[in-house]
């Protein structure tokens, strides 16, 4: 993969949380899985909505509620060029990746799950991309089926075939495992699902961040992510799903802009993609979503995706020198967090120490219990990168893992 070699140090001044101090110490932000910072321009279109323009969308004739809408839906566009949907109304915005799996397992388990049949996920599936399912299963009388991985964190795919039987209504799993670093063989997954009638839902929260897709070129029914993990605000989400079945599925929830016509009797739905967009919207959110997507793109994703595999392969060589370590997943194909364990210590207290030389990255389950109990451990220490990480924190990392070392072994 090419990428223009970036200028991190130029682009680490867009940040302003980068410049921040903990402890007295430079700040070592290596938890972008969890969220990552925001550049200025997000904060400054955040500050300009409510300064400048805040007003409630798709309801005023005045000016501020036109302005406010109008740059409400242009960001949807921009959402929609970001994954090159065939059109902007396909991106409904959710509050987040969550949501966006709890809207499609409510709506089309309402409609298409009945007793006996099956919802497909896989093993390293994060709980949003469990308990969704498995809240509408136990409600429909229907079963969660499980693709099983291996011990290098790879899901096993000779399976699939006879787990994609007459009974699976949907299949849904992520793109991107957050505690392994998997990166899933999705194109296959959707050919075989499709080859059988099965619709597909891709969880990208790890993934839009870290390389392009292209939502028409994969043919994926449904995906979804957050805003907060692509350099945008948190309580902003998307899913796309392609028109033919969000136009098939029910509302989610009910209430105003949602509607086109209210009586006692009865009430007519709107359009998409207000149809599943109930209530007054995150509107500043999806504004900053935009500007974090005009962002990213004035870095170039090939850009940002080279950089991070340098950084990632980096990391992996310095972290394997040192004594003891243990990395949690060894997929082939892997994308920016690293999760491991050092023999003999707890994660916790590793993560602890690191914490205090200003070293942020996380420890524990990930949201991803099954994945521990399959390795049949507590959790593990995750360092997840982002373009404006360094190498210069890498080797800060593994010295600060090594200083913990020598005082908990
Ligand atoms: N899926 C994956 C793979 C994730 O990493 C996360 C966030 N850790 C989520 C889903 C949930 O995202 P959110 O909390 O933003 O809804």
């Amino acid at each position: 993969m090419m990428g223009k070699t970036l200028d991190i140090a130029k682009i680490r001044k867009d940040f302003p949380l980068l410049e921040t101090k903990v402890y007295g110490k430079d700040l070592v932000y290596l938890d972008n899985g969890a969220t990552t910072q925001k550049p200025f321009a997000v904060l400054e279109a955040l500050d300009a909505y409510y300064k400048d323009y805040n007003s409630n969308v798709h309801r005023g004739v005045h000016i501020l509620s036109q302005k406010a809408t109008s740059a409400y839906e242009e960001s949807r566009k921009k959402v929609a060029a970001y994954i090159n949907a065939a059109h902007s109304y396909e991106v409904i915005y959710t509050k987040g990746t969550t949501d966006a799996i709890n809207l499609v397992a409510s709506t089309f388990g309402r409609k298409y799950l009945k007793e006996g049949d099956s919802i497909l996920i896989s093993a390293m599936e994060h709980h949003s991309n469990i308990v969704p399912w498995q809240m509408i299963c136990e409600e429909r009388g229907a079963t969660l089926k499980v693709i099983p991985m291996d011990k290098e964190g790879v899901l096993q795919l000779d399976l699939l075939p006879s787990l994609l039987d007459e009974r699976v209504k949907l299949v849904s799993f992520t793109y991107v495992s957050n505690s392994l670093g998997t990166v899933n063989p999705v194109r296959e997954i959707i050919r075989q699902a499709h080859a059988r009638n099965i619709p597909v839902m891709i969880d990208a929260a790890q993934a839009v961040q870290h390389f392009p897709i292209d939502v028409q070129e994969l043919d994926v029914d449904f995906m979804a992510f957050s805003g907060h993990k692509l350099y945008g605000p948190t309580g902003i989400g998307v899913l796309y799903g392609k028109e033919k079945w969000l136009n098939d599925l029910p509302p989610y929830q009910g209430g105003g802009d949602m509607i086109k016509t209210v009586t006692f009797e009865k009430t007519i739905y709107n359009e998409l993609p207000y149809k599943f967009e109930a209530g007054t919207p995150d509107i500043s959110g999806a504004i900053g979503l935009g500007v974090a997507i005009d962002y990213v793109n004035s870095i170039g994703l090939e850009n940002i995706q080279a950089a991070e595999q340098q950084l990632v392969t980096y990391a992996l060589a310095k972290l394997a020198e040192i004594e003891g370590i243990r990395f949690i997943g060894n997929a082939p194909e892997r994308s920016s967090a690293i999760s491991f364990l050092l023999e003999g210590i707890h994660p916790y207290d590793l993560g602890e120490l690191l914490d205090k030389q200003g070293i942020a990255i996380r420890t524990g389950h990930h949201c991803t219990e099954p994945v521990m109990d399959f390795f049949e451990i507590p959790g593990t220490c995750r360092a997840s990168f982002a373009f404006y990480n360094t190498t210069a924190e890498v080797d800060v990392l593994v010295a600060g893992i090594k200083r913990a070392a020598a005082i908990l072994i």
